[in-house]
């Protein structure tokens, strides 16, 4: 149910910025999705349709760029990339284990396209 109450906020988002700009239609929104963020972009499509209807922004593109998830070592400084088959929270390169996210984690709205 996670993609369902943010779907519902980002319909909130655009809503507002489409009555701001007296906007008739929403054509396209783009939102930027981590791969760490546990959201499914197939279940996002689904539960905007469903929370938008009977909005303007019914039916508008909605485009999910998605980020891949990156660490960097605390210690060497280099960046890895993380994959759902190997999660492994330490570098690869001197095995430490100070590593922090740096990106995989998001999930926000990028742009809204208005007719
Ligand atoms: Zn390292």
């Amino acid at each position: 149910m996670h993609e369902l109450s943010i779907m519902q906020n980002i319909l909130d988002m655009v809503l507002e910025y489409a009555e701001e700009n007296n906007a008739g239609k929403v054509t396209k929104i783009n939102l930027v999705i981590g791969e760490l963020s546990g959201f499914v972009p197939e279940w996002m499509h689904t539960y905007f349709d469903h929370v938008s209807a009977g909005t303007i922004a019914h039916k508008a593109e909605v485009n999910i760029e998605l980020v891949p998830a990156l660490i960097k070592c605390g210690l060497c400084g280099k960046e890895f990339k993380l994959t759902k088959e190997k999660m492994e929270l330490y570098c690869p390169e001197c095995e430490c284990a100070r590593v922090e996210i740096i990106s995989g984690k998001e999930c926000s709205l990028k742009s809204i396209e208005i007719d």
